[in-house]
């Protein structure tokens, strides 16, 4: 099968060598074809260039794209998609004034949602989270990671995984998946923490592992959850076992969890809505992508991650949008990419680079996915009839997108 689009407005982030990620000032550099071409052939990106120069190509099919953009799919490095009922009356609560934290410590929060996940089926978490998976991807998402932790005990966590290993296995889209057993302490554990970390450590990890249902190893290392030292034991844990860590820091408090997670390599540090010169000093030459999440910024009305101070540090970014149901009940990276813009005052370029390859590079897909290159995976989104890129972000809260490919399909 062969798909040629022709008459391309402009074609977004075409990248004739490939790269892993961009950092700093690169970021502000989004190279585009206008009035381009670009052939698919399978599952794959065969060729593309100017309209002036096209050869003559005899394709399966043929979409005249006309005043529309086209651009790849957004990369989604940070969800937790998989989780059973939702907090729409916490959500209430705040409005009338408990905080995030108050609302936690009456047994709200990550509990609540823990309690409703341990007591539904598995077939009923896996419907009620397909269904989520596919309104993302009709929203230009093509590759997604997928975190536990609101299972909380081991078999409601080894619940939450098999569910992600299923939503990989019926979805065309690569889908990542997260071990967060250490998300919170559950109530039984409130005056042993110690001995919830061991549970995750010896009992639940070692499962994880030999069932092959994570690649990743995450935890929430803020006071009030986890500490610095749980941090270092689990992610040492997790490595003989070869789980890499992307990990939950510095969002309400920075207590040295980006340096920690530095020194195991993480492959992204998410949240950094408090960061510390520190923090940006350990990330300095790491391999470590920092990862925002604006969306939650917005709907928990906390400080959004200081994007500029990152950038100009000649740090990499990437965006994500951490669907779930306490913090972020949106899994929108449309959203995400005008909030970068606008609270976080990231350029369109930047954005549309964080939420491409580098939301790529943070879940290992940027050679396969992230950019307009030949051989790589054939996941793009056509928009409307649109002004400019530029508009994307601009209209927030319009849906400018018209269709969305993934290996080649429309979605
Ligand atoms: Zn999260």
């Amino acid at each position: 099968m062969s798909l040629l689009l022709t008459n391309i407005k402009e074609l977004l982030q075409v990248r004739e060598q490939n790269i892993l990620k961009v950092s700093g000032s690169e970021m502000k550099e989004l190279p585009t074809i206008k009035n381009a071409w670009l052939l698919i052939e399978n599952d794959e990106i065969a060729d593309y260039g100017s309209m002036e120069n096209i050869p003559e190509i005899n394709a399966d099919e043929t979409i005249d794209t006309s005043g529309k953009i086209v651009l790849p799919t957004w990369c989604d490095s940070h969800t937790h998609i998989v989780y059973a009922g939702n907090r729409e009356q916490e959500f209430a609560d705040r409005i009338n004034g408990l905080s995030y934290e108050e609302i936690a410590n009456r047994g709200g929060g990550i509990l609540n949602s823990a309690k409703t996940l341990q007591e539904t089926p598995e077939d009923e978490v896996y419907k009620q989270s397909a269904k989520r998976l596919e309104e993302v991807m009709k929203l230009g998402t093509g590759a997604v990671e997928i975190k536990s932790g609101y299972g909380l005990t081991e078999e409601a966590e080894l619940k939450m995984l098999r569910v992600i290993k299923k939503l990989r296995e019926n979805y065309n889209l690569p889908v990542k998946s997260t071990f967060l057993g250490a998300h919170a302490i559950p109530k039984e554990y409130k005056n042993d923490p110690d001995a919830y970390m061991d549970l995750v450590i010896n009992e639940i990890l070692p499962k994880v592992a030999d069932q092959k249902l994570a690649e990743y190893i995450d935890i929430f290392c803020e006071k009030g959850y986890f500490s610095l030292e749980d941090t270092h034991r689990l992610l040492d844990a997790a490595k003989k076992f070869g789980l890499k860590p992307k990990i939950h820091v510095n969002q309400f408090n920075a207590i040295g969890g980006v340096k920690a997670g530095v020194e195991h390599k993480a492959l992204s540090v998410d949240h950094l809505e408090v960061m510390n010169d520190e923090d940006i000093e350990a990330l300095k030459g790491s391999n470590t992508m920092p990862v925002a999440l604006p969306s939650c910024s917005l709907f928990l009305s906390i400080p959004y991650t200081p994007a500029r101070r990152i950038l100009d540090a000649d740090l990499p970014l990437a965006l994500a949008t951490d669907f779930n149901p306490g913090s972020t009940p949106s899994g929108n990276m449309n959203l995400v990419v005008s909030l970068a813009c606008i609270k976080m005052k990231m350029t369109p370029e930047e954005a549309i680079n964080a939420a491409t390859i580098n939301g790529a590079y943070a879940m290992e897909l940027s050679k396969t996915h992230g950019s307009i290159t030949k051989g790589k995976k054939a996941n793009f989104i056509i928009t409307k009839e649109i002004p400019s890129y530029t508009y994307l972000p601009y209209a927030f809260g319009s849906n400018s997108i018209e269709s969305v490919y993934i290996n080649g399909k429309m979605i």
